[in-house]
């Protein structure tokens, strides 16, 4: 397959990376060309680190190389695809319009796919003229490492193009979950719907921060617990997430004014070096105390 994609971010060259090591074709574009070369570098060494680790041989690193090329021309990058993957930053206009661009450039029959985490996928198809191609694949970070790919499947995509869509992440050795296009998919949905409830025990002193991601890493496997992860994806994004989730499914997403109160205050998790815990060069190294005393219950 030839497969073009969007964007060399953290995702554009994860995607890259996996779909050339499963013996496709990419054309890998970006708006600068000291991006592209920035991502063609991670892939670089991401494949050596497999090389050191001994998960990867020389031979496959070489030839994954190989199969990819950069680009900051849209139609070199779209023209001879059979698959698009835009993975831009996270704008309805911006998917909108690189979806547009894509459809007037790629061969007719080409699938067009987004890795939004959020956007409606149904919107995003609808910027096309012949939406029942467009399909969302939802990759995870770090892409080489995870091993689900989100099927969202749009109001307008065909039979067939979901059909193609997860034969397509089958052979790139990933795990298909298809799911119908819905505020937060499956997986922030449900994965913000364990993080706030631990943050309204929090508010209510059920216990602490520890006691409670221990709670579900050793008692339900977890390789992290609900508190700390919110602090590893940051807890800016994590209220972006439930604002988002609230306006489009109702009030059992309300954000907790816990959760308010330290975007408020500018403790995002490990990012910024605090959040409900406190960090050092990524490290948990204590628990922040202000928890404790921030005022009981959710907004009202
Ligand atoms: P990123 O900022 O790391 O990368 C985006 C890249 O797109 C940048 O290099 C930017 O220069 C480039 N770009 C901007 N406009 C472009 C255009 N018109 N054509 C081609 N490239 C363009 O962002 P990211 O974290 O890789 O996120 C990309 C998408 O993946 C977003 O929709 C995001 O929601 C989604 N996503 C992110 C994660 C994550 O953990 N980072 C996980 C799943 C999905």
């Amino acid at each position: 397959m030839n497969v073009g994609v969007l964007g060399a971010g953290t995702m554009g060259h994860g995607i890259t990376q996996v779909v050339a090591m499963a013996g496709h074709d990419v054309v890998m574009r970006d708006i600068q060309v000291e991006f592209v070369e920035r991502g063609i570098d991670s892939i670089e060494s991401n494949l050596q680190e497999g090389v050191d680790r001994e998960k990867v041989s020389s031979e496959t690193k070489a030839a994954t190389l190989e199969r990819i090329d950069g680009t900051i021309d849209l139609a070199e990058a779209v023209e001879e695809a059979d698959l698009v993957i835009e993975a831009v930053p996270e704008d309805m206009s911006l998917k909108r319009e690189t979806v547009e661009d894509v459809e007037s450039l790629a061969p007719d029959d080409a699938l067009i796919a987004s890795n939004t985490s959020s956007l409606s996928l149904t919107e995003i198809a609808s910027a096309l003229e012949r939406p029942e191609r467009a399909i969302g694949l939802h990759f995870f970070n770090p892409v080489h490492l995870m091993r689900l790919v989100e099927i969202v499947v749009p109001e307008q995509a065909s039979e067939e193009t979901v059909a193609t869509a997860e034969s397509f992440v089958e052979g790139i050795d990933k795990e298909p979950v298809v799911v119908r296009d819905s505020a937060g998919f499956a997986t922030s949905r449900l994965g913000v719907t364990l993080g706030v409830e631990a943050m309204r025990m929090l508010e209510e002193g059920v216990a602490d921060p520890q006691a409670l991601d221990a709670a579900m890493e050793l008692g339900y496997n977890h390789p992290m617990g609900p508190i700390e992860l919110g602090d590893v994806v940051g807890l800016d994004v994590r209220l972006d997430i439930l604002e988002h989730l609230r306006e489009e499914l109702g009030e059992r997403f309300r954000p907790p004014q816990i959760l308010r109160q330290k975007v408020r205050a500018g403790k995002l998790g490990r990012k910024s070096g605090e959040g409900f815990y406190v960090w050092e060069d990524g490290e948990i190294v204590g628990v922040s105390g202000e928890y404790a005393s921030a005022p009981g219950g959710d907004e009202q």
